[in-house]
């Protein structure tokens, strides 16, 4: 029998997001591989637990997969944790958990916190299409050229930012997806500092400058509208879904095309209808 591959989702900032099962499948695992063996030894020790930690980060990620893989295969259940939230999310898991895919190894999510969930939901913007874009270059030339391609996309934009970089990137969006172009930066998720600051991006940009920086951020930007070329070479069907995949009403995109392609309201209303 093959072991299973557990991905355990642990908490962003408050011990009690961890959810029971991810206690009850730490504790019955026969490993439990980590990012940072100290980071989740002692978040192990608070819940009162010892085990025995592996470590399993980015730069010996694909070496490190060989000996859990054999272990698994060998029967072993192992849980795999990050240093905090979803393991896979912008952290080591992808390259294990193919690897376990391609040789028929189950594996299993334990879900729980994850920041750009939590960001994405309370950020206002529309929650039925987004990309999350993760951590940008740390190359501002690359930065720029990453903003560039999502530039007119019209989903809303989800980002991870170190402390340390975040008014860059703010100032390079400003110049990018524009000073009025909506945020939402979201700190210390869960913590006691948390807080979450919406705005055009001028206004955020503005408020870090004069609070200052401290924390961990997600950057949530509301989607852009496409080029006015791009609107024009679309379907009636697809000009109305653009607007509404924004977060419109059905009443205000019809509005919105009827305004873009200058058609009377009814006429693009009758269209719909049909
Ligand atoms: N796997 C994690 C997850 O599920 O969210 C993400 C890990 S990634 C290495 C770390 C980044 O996540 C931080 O730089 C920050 O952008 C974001 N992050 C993590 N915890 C956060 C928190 N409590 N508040 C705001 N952002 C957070």
């Amino acid at each position: 029998m093959m072991g299973t591959l557990y991905l355990v989702a642990t908490p962003i900032g408050n011990l009690g997001d961890l959810s029971s099962r991810a206690l009850e499948v730490l504790e019955s695992a026969d490993i439990v591989a980590a990012e940072d063996t100290r980071v989740t030894g002692s978040l192990l020790k608070k819940l009162g637990m010892e085990k025995k930690l592996v470590s399993y980060y980015e730069h010996n990620a694909s070496m490190r997969s060989g000996l859990l893989l054999s272990r698994l295969e060998a029967g072993d259940c192992v849980a795999l944790v990050s240093d905090a939230g979803t393991p896979a999310i912008s952290d080591p898991g992808e390259d294990i958990v193919a690897r376990c895919i391609e040789k028929n190894i189950p594996v299993i999510p334990v879900p729980g916190p994850c920041a750009f969930v939590c960001a994405l939901t309370v950020s206002g913007f529309s929650t039925k299409r987004f990309t999350f874009v993760g951590f940008l270059s740390a190359k501002q030339g690359e930065r720029k050229k990453e903003l560039e391609a999502y530039c007119h996309a019209t989903e809303t934009l989800i980002f991870y930012e170190a402390p340390h970089r975040l008014l860059k990137t703010l100032s390079d969006m400003k110049e990018i997806l524009g000073a009025e172009r909506r945020v939402s930066v979201s700190r210390e998720i869960t913590k006691k500092f948390e807080e979450h600051i919406r705005g055009t991006i001028s206004e955020v940009l503005a408020h870090f400058e004069e609070h200052g920086v401290k924390g961990e951020f997600v950057i949530v930007a509301e989607g852009g509208t496409k080029a006015e070329s791009d609107l024009n070479a679309l379907s009636l069907e697809e000009h109305l879904e653009h607007y509404l995949a924004l977060g419109n009403s059905k009443k205000d995109s019809i509005k919105l095309v009827a305004a873009d392609r200058n058609l009377p309201k009814r006429e693009v209303y009758a269209h719909f209808i049909d």
